[in-house]
């Protein structure tokens, strides 16, 4: 696939982080860049387009990545980095939530707070919340599970980061996703759908607007998995450029249907703002 024409300008760039701009190495918690990725911050950087990394993880707060991908020499400007738990924050601080219970850990629980949003824990005796927040947690119990289905029975909305059934651990094991175990239980007792805010969800996108001024149809989503920010660009106008250093080859991306698929492929994100379509005028 190559570059179909776009009839926006792009006046922001999303980018993923795990197999777009870099590869997590799991024993030391440290990222290695992939080709290309440095200096495509860096071109973004010099032409003044405002490069967002948006990550489907949930197990970090945003902070946790500044100085990891910077290590790497991916440098991202402050408020730049986005999880489905920072995204959940913000559109919930905007949309007025001001008590929020959560089912979760540090990377669920800080970009709350950021926000202005008191954090209720999931526990009996809990005091009345606007909604519940689900996100990934190591442990959890039947009185946490209780306490946030009591909540939406006495009217909170739920919400999770992500219900993904599983992610990618390493040597390609499955690893559950607790938040979308505990979605399905919440549901399965009160029958209210959970709203979600991670890829594909669009969500992301709105919080990138606000960030940078930049409306979907204008911005370039730049990811690895077909099915989360290709999906989400798609959805929401953007142009949508698939990199095959991570989860799929160039045949994964064109298996998707027309309406969902790439708008172009690249092998990685060597020399990415020579494309037509980061073309100035
Ligand atoms: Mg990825």
């Amino acid at each position: 696939m190559t570059g179909a024409p776009h009839s926006h300008p792009i006046k922001a760039a999303v980018f993923d982080i795990d197999g777009t701009l870099a590869l997590l190495d799991k024993e030391t918690g440290t990222y290695a860049a992939l080709p290309g990725a440095a200096q495509a911050l860096d071109d973004c950087r010099a032409r003044g387009l405002p490069a967002v990394a948006y990550t489907n993880g949930t197990f970090f707060p945003p902070a946790h990545y500044y100085p990891v991908l910077a290590a790497a020499g991916l440098e991202l400007a402050p408020g730049h980095v986005l999880t489905p738990a920072a995204v959940a924050a913000q559109a919930l601080a905007r949309d007025g939530y001001r008590r929020i219970m959560v089912l979760g850990a540090e990377g669920t629980t800080v970009p709350l707070e950021e926000a202005g949003i008191e954090v209720i824990a999931a526990a009996r005796g809990a005091p009345p919340v606007d909604a519940v927040l689900l996100g990934w947690c190591k442990d959890f119990n039947a009185e946490q599970v209780e306490s946030v289905v009591q909540a939406v029975w006495d009217g909170a909305r739920p919400y999770a980061g992500s219900v993904a059934p599983y992610f990618a651990g390493a040597g390609g094991k499955r690893l559950l996703g607790i938040s979308g175990a505990i979605a399905a239980a919440l549901t399965n007792a009160t029958g209210v759908p959970v709203t979600v805010f991670g890829k594909p969800e669009t969500a992301g996108l709105e919080i990138v607007s606000a960030l940078t001024g930049a409306r979907p149809q204008e911005m370039a989503i730049i990811g690895d998995d077909p099915k989360l920010e290709i999906r989400m660009g798609r959805r929401a106008g953007a142009y949508c450029i698939g990199v095959t250093t991570g989860i799929v080859d160039a045949a994964g991306f064109g298996a998707q249907p027309e309406a969902e698929r790439a708008h172009q492929v690249l092998p990685s994100l060597h020399g990415l703002l020579s494309q037509p379509v980061f073309a100035r005028d």
